[in-house]
């Protein structure tokens, strides 16, 4: 039996239906949960996962002989760059192996294009009238509150399920003062979804009235996939070499969610144009990254096999949360036309969509249900979500049975808030 959608049903069914909304809220209240949705962090069951990496490194050499117990090497040990421009598709002299963050090498990249500019700079980014970026949406929190925090401009434009709407990126790009683009490739954050090839290759051609406009190709998620069908990136590096841009690109990586979350190697890789300027500016920085951590990283993968055969441990932990996820939602929500969401095949996010105007009411029930789930808006530069509808939801860090909880708790509250809205009650 399909259950109906709300806006078929009748004021008095619409009523009766408000009411058991309420009743089922008021039990959800009365269990005292206190479950948490809100950040992409991985379990304790996956951080297990890397326990050998507490007794490693074996010796203190890397395999050309350096130890790695001392200063220097800003680029980083070769064989952890080798594994990583495989895994990545780029060359080696492409990839720098850094500290434990690749939002710091991010953050970096952006502060020297503010101070200094690139190569292909008229002059630094902070000379500038103005500095405006590109933004899909619904995108990363911390993309955006990284560039509100240097007064960047944040113009968006809508993420699909094969990446962001290439129409509206080149439309923006004819602006020199639009400067640059974040863009999540690879099971994005929060949508799931993978920019294509044809995507790619657009935006690595695309003319741009900036010189030195640069996308900040953030692969997070490169190899986390969450089904057997795994998603291959878009070689961004060869595309734009290929169509005469080699240095608009920059990707990040890390093993943040395949070793540590805050212990693990941040990559960058890029032209060599522009691996040097990055180097560059680094020096005064860094006499060096944490080489323990790059080797004992070698020695724990053995290899980008090793790499990827450890992923699919990782999706054995995650694969049924995100089923459960889609159960409770599809059980409860299916046929009320109330809500859509994304059945991601990788990455950390479930992006839930539900009734315009209503996921700010829908996150504050829920978090006075004791389930606390990310801030409404928060996917959007300024998390002014301007239909008021998107929420993030991340199921990887609570137990299996906690996500079932949680998820059948924010159906009870996504049905509440929008029977509330359709009656025209005050929540
Ligand atoms: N980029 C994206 C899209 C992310 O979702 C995250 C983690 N939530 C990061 C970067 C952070 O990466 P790191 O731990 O390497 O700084």
């Amino acid at each position: 039996t399909t259950a109906t959608a709300l806006s078929d049903l009748s004021a008095d069914e619409l009523e009766s239906f408000l009411e058991n909304q309420r009743t089922a809220y008021a039990e959800l209240q009365g269990r005292g949960l206190k479950l948490d949705l809100t950040r992409g962090k991985p379990s304790v069951a996956q951080l297990d996962l890397c326990n050998e990496l507490l007794g490693l490194p074996k010796g203190h050499l890397d395999a050309g002989g350096t130890d790695v117990r001392n200063y220097g090497g800003l680029s980083g040990i070769t064989e952890l760059r080798e594994m990583f421009a495989d895994l990545l598709w780029v060359e080696t002299e492409q990839v720098v192996a850094g500290g434990n963050s690749s939002l710091t090498m991010m953050h970096d990249c952006l502060v020297q294009l503010l101070l200094h500019g690139a190569p292909d700079s008229p002059r630094p980014w902070s000379q500038e009238e103005r500095v405006r970026f590109i933004c899909p949406v619904p995108g990363y929190d911390r993309h955006f509150t990284m560039l509100a925090s240097y007064g960047i401009e944040m113009l968006t434009v809508p993420m699909h399920e094969d990446g962001p709407d290439v129409a509206a990126v080149r439309e923006l790009v004819k602006d020199p003062a639009v400067k640059g683009m974040w863009i999540v490739p690879t099971y994005a954050n929060p949508s799931g979804s993978t920019c294509s090839q044809e995507v790619a290759s657009a935006l690595a051609s695309m003319e741009t009235a900036a010189p030195d406009f640069r996308i900040f190709w953030d692969n997070a998620y490169a190899f986390h996939h969450l089904t057997e069908d795994e998603a291959k990136s878009a070689d961004i590096l060869t595309l734009a070499s290929g169509s005469g841009h080699p240095d608009r690109p920059i990707m990040f990586a890390s093993t943040s969610k395949i070793t540590f979350a805050g212990s693990g190697v941040a990559f960058l890789a890029a032209s060599k144009a522009n691996v040097d300027w990055y180097l560059g500016h680094q020096q005064f920085a860094s006499i060096g990254p944490d080489k323990v951590n790059q080797l004992r990283h070698a020695q724990f993968f053995g290899s980008a096999e090793g790499v990827r055969a450890h992923m699919a441990r990782h999706r054995e932990i995650l694969a049924p949360k995100f089923a459960a996820v889609d159960e409770a939602l599809t059980s409860a929500l299916e046929g009320r036309a109330v809500a859509t969401w994304s059945k991601p095949s990788g990455g950390y996010f479930v992006n839930l969509d539900v009734l315009d105007g209503t996921a700010t009411r829908v996150v504050e029930l829920a978090k006075a249900a004791g389930i606390a789930l990310t801030p409404a808006g928060a996917s959007f530069p300024h998390g002014h979500d301007p239909r008021d509808r998107n929420i993030r939801l991340a199921p990887s860090f609570p137990v299996l049975d906690e996500v079932r909880t949680a998820m059948a708790g924010v159906a009870t509250c996504v049905l509440l808030a929008a029977a509330e809205t359709l009656s025209g009650v005050q929540g």
